[in-house]
């Protein structure tokens, strides 16, 4: 039997001891087998899978009680680099898996090799309940702010974000020297937030961070490769260099994905992690970029607890490299004014959240229509090419609208009648509901009872009977497939 499986079998019992069938964890609760004692110091007996651990290759690891992650490793190549860590996970319900990141760039790897994973593995251990072990090399300063990190993250989430016990044997000795005169990064999607940072810190930035595995899901194969071809034209256009990251950590550490410990029902990756995740990127490559610029998504009027915040993204800065969240002060109606003057911007934009193959912007979710409208306002829609629908009001008109979204409709309204277009008016007026429509009352009306007719099907249990039925209505008046996307 080789080590791996010696390991594998004695993973398999402590999981299946540790879980004892069928039970899973509550949001807010440990496991109450940490082997941290109630004072938090560390007990001198480790658990006997740590006893019978070899490290592979004399690499070192992070660890978690909850999730091990034994070797952490990186190769550079002439066009890829790769950093990669095992997880073991002791109670999670789910084999060992490794989590990868592959950089398109030769890259040297950093001195705080910790780092990175520290921040790739923060919330998730928070969310957890388990404390998080890093026995690479941590920078000082991330390890003084993890706690603060931690402090801010549990007080806008204390349901299901607890404090926990971060342990860094091997901190540096002195603060790291920040790059002088290094390189400049922006995380760039290729969205209005994007464009806004790229084009304001145009002088500065010298990069491009495009990351598949965030949005863009890891697994896609259709949409990844147009993005790439149009970000490297965008880049060439601009003199930036384009450095992409294919990763798959949400993969691994999103809940809301059911893949990593509990589920959980929320945006765990929009409202908690996401920021962490650039974070960990960005502190891969702190021996590239002085400055790793983050797009902000909400406007400083409009702040709210998100896994990208004006507080939080600082603080996972380590003295190397330093991030900035950019961006904060306009309002999305600001940033497309402002990208509104660049040919470049208009014509690759890419604001659709949805990932159909293909579908660059899909010109038909909310989203795409309320920048398509914004830029109608600016006289410049006909200008943004990537849009695959052209702006039909008619369709607008019948397209339902979150309410948290209706203080962006009211920035179009205000400019919409600063501008005299009365007919972009009426429309986001009809949108948030300010002015009655006879028109989107029936659609939804009918819509309501599709759903109607859904619910009864399902609960009479007749499959036959909600498909025959189903099936005959037209398919506007089905429920709608999904709530409104969007966002800031
Ligand atoms: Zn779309």
């Amino acid at each position: 039997m080789t080590d791996r499986e010696v390991r594998s079998s004695r993973d398999a019992s402590e999981v299946k001891r540790a879980w004892g069938g069928s039970g899973g964890l509550k949001p807010g609760k440990g496991t109450g087998r940490s082997p941290l004692g109630p004072d938090k110091t560390r007990v001198a007996e480790p658990s006997p899978w740590r006893q019978n651990k070899r490290w592979l290759g004399g690499l070192e690891f992070v660890s978690m009680e909850a999730v091990l992650v034994e070797s952490a490793s990186s190769s550079v190549g002439a066009d890829v680099s790769r950093f990669e860590a095992e997880v073991h996970a002791e109670t999670a319900r789910r084999p060992d898996f490794r989590i990868r990141f592959a950089v398109r760039s030769p890259v040297a790897a950093p001195a705080a090799a910790g780092d990175a994973w520290l921040a790739a593995l923060l919330l998730p251990a928070m969310f957890a309940g388990e404390d998080l072990e890093v026995r690479l090399p941590v920078s000082a300063r991330l390890t003084r702010t993890a706690n603060e990190i931690q402090a801010l993250m549990h007080s806008w989430y204390p349901d299901f974000l607890n404090r926990i016990t971060v342990r860094t044997p091997r901190v540096l000795p002195r603060a790291l020297p920040p790059q002088e005169r290094g390189a400049v990064a922006v995380f760039f999607s290729g969205g209005v937030d994007s464009w806004y940072s790229l084009l304001r810190n145009r002088e500065e930035v010298t990069h491009l961070l495009t990351v598949k595995g965030f949005d863009v899901p890891s697994a896609d194969q259709e949409l990844w490769p147009e993005i790439v071809r149009t970000h490297e034209r965008i880049a060439v256009e601009l003199g930036k260099t384009l450095v992409t990251i294919e990763t798959d950590l949400r993969d691994h550490v999103d809940p809301s994905h059911g893949c990593f410990q509990k589920p959980f029902a929320a945006d765990f990756w929009g409202k908690a992690m996401h920021g962490a995740g650039m974070a960990a990127v960005g502190l891969l490559l702190q021996h590239q970029f002085s400055r790793v610029i983050v797009p902000a998504s909400w406007q400083y009027a409009r702040l709210q607890p998100w896994g990208s915040h004006p507080v939080l993204d600082a603080l996972w800065s380590n003295g190397q490299v330093e991030f900035w969240h950019d961006g904060a002060e306009a309002s999305r109606l600001e940033k497309i004014r402002s990208l509104a003057g660049s040919q470049t911007a208009l014509r690759h934009l890419r604001v659709c959240p949805s990932d159909r193959p293909g579908r660059y912007n899909c010109g038909v979710c909310e989203k795409c229509r309320r920048t398509m409208l914004t830029l109608r306002l600016f006289g410049v829609l006909d200008q943004a090419r990537s849009f695959d629908q052209p702006l039909d009001f008619r369709a607008v008109e019948l397209m339902p609208v979150a309410r948290y979204l209706y203080p962006l409709y009211r920035e179009i309204l205000a400019e919409a009648r600063a501008r005299g277009e009365a007919d972009v008016a009426r429309l986001v007026r009809i949108l948030i509901g300010d002015k009655f429509s006879a028109r989107r009352r029936w659609h939804f009306c009918r819509q309501r009872a599709g759903a109607l007719a859904d619910r009864a099907a399902r609960k009479i249990g007749l499959p036959r009977w909600k498909r025959s039925l189903l099936k005959r209505l037209p398919a506007r008046w089905r429920p709608a497939s999904g709530k409104a996307d969007g966002g800031g």
